[in-house]
């Protein structure tokens, strides 16, 4: 059994929307499970130790939407590692929202299905950086039948990639498709806004009600936002996820959060950055859009936490995304930058800085020591 305790740690977020925060100044891991979270936690001699010297500890973020091929290599923008790069902006985990840039993509019901399947299967056994990837983001396509999506679901797809990709576009069949991966257990991601790569198509309201997504994907455009009316239709007729990423339009982000806390629908919000894509790749992108969530959305930095960790982990039920005992140990240390206005962590994130993270722990190992892509944390973590 090892263990892993850190110390001295200034302030716990917890990635729990309604209850932000955590009393406590250690955390203990023991094998690749948060243990316990408490004030003054002791370990076994041998445990490796980490000082945190009065810095802040968030959840691993999740980028929920990712669009990544096969292994750690990006074919729309030709970069290689940027899945381990990203783990230096504080990510841990990744879920696909379709792996369309596949070079060749095979079309037709077969070939999405045997995409899905290799793509779940791959990412399994595939962690760049130590990155947990959920691949296999299925793209719908004329002729899947019902038993294809059992076929799927028990080869190990756990999810459809955005709904509108894929040049597909008969939308009675989409969502009695839907129906079927909602029967299955798949998660289903939709894509919102202005057409994004060719064959996809401009996907509003009236889509999404029809087809009552789970999530819906980039409110704040993948790359073009749809109108405010048809984002206020979505908050108040669907029961969706609603998604800000990194690579959409960045002025009406206050706009969609104003319509979520009208409708009392800010525990709906989740963070991702839908990158790789024309807008490119972007490392630090959960941060960056952390810190527009809180700075320009007026939220406060640990709710904007929340909706990059536990809010979208429980959509996903994954065994992680908050700082509690029994679930997976991703964390990150971050301070604020040298140099910040800002004094700590929070604070950097509420005044639109990009944090400094000076450690990022998967599985109870530190597999990132002073990020390589953030400015230097002001307090660094010492190991040992
Ligand atoms: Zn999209």
């Amino acid at each position: 059994m090892k263990e892993m305790l850190i110390h001295s740690i200034g302030q716990i977020v917890s990635g729990d929307f309604a209850s932000p925060f955590i009393d406590g100044d250690s955390i203990l891991i023991r094998d690749n499970l948060i243990a316990e979270v408490g004030y003054g936690l002791s370990a076994d001699a041998d445990a490796t130790t980490i000082n945190a010297d009065g810095t802040t500890v968030i959840p691993g973020l999740i980028d929920s939407h990712v669009h990544p091929v096969i292994g750690d290599y990006s074919p729309r923008q030709r970069v290689v590692d940027f899945i381990a790069s990203c783990v230096h902006g504080g990510v841990t985990r990744m879920i696909s929202a379709g792996e369309v840039h596949m070079p060749g993509r095979p079309t037709g019901a077969i070939g999405t299905k045997a995409m899905a399947i290799v793509g779940a299967k791959a990412w399994g056994n595939c962690r760049p950086g130590g990155m947990k990837v959920q691949g296999g983001g299925l793209l719908l396509q004329a002729g899947l039948t019902e038993a294809d999506f059992e076929e799927m679901a028990t080869a190990g797809v756990k999810h459809l990639g955005e709904v509108g990709l894929g040049g597909y576009h008969d939308w009675n069949k989409i969502a009695e498709m839907v129906q079927w991966a909602k029967h299955c257990g798949m998660t289903v991601m939709m894509h919102i806004g202005g057409a994004s790569i060719p064959g996809s198509d401009a996907i509003g309201a009236e889509h999404a009600i029809k087809v009552q997504p789970h999530i819906a994907s980039h409110l704040n455009g993948g790359p073009t936002a749809p109108s405010l009316a048809d984002i206020e239709r979505i908050i108040a007729e669907t029961d969706a996820a609603l998604e800000i990423i990194q690579c959409g339009n960045a002025a009406i982000i206050p706009r969609i959060l104003d319509l979520a806390r009208q409708h009392a629908a800010l525990d709906r919000v989740i963070i991702g950055t839908d990158m790789p894509s024309g807008t490119g790749v972007i490392p630090l992108g959960m941060l960056r859009t952390i810190a527009w969530v809180s700075a320009l959305g007026d939220i406060p930095p640990e709710a904007a936490i929340a909706m990059a960790t536990g809010t979208t982990a429980a959509i996903y039920n994954l065994p992680a995304g908050r700082i509690a005992p029994g679930l997976q140990a991703a964390l990150v240390v971050m301070d604020a930058p040298i140099g910040s206005a800002a004094a700590d962590a929070l604070e950097t994130l509420r005044i639109g800085d990009t944090p400094g993270i000076s450690g990022v722990i998967i599985d109870g190992e530190v597999v990132v020591r002073k990020s390589i892509h953030t400015p230097p944390a002001r307090r660094q973590i010492e190991v040992s």
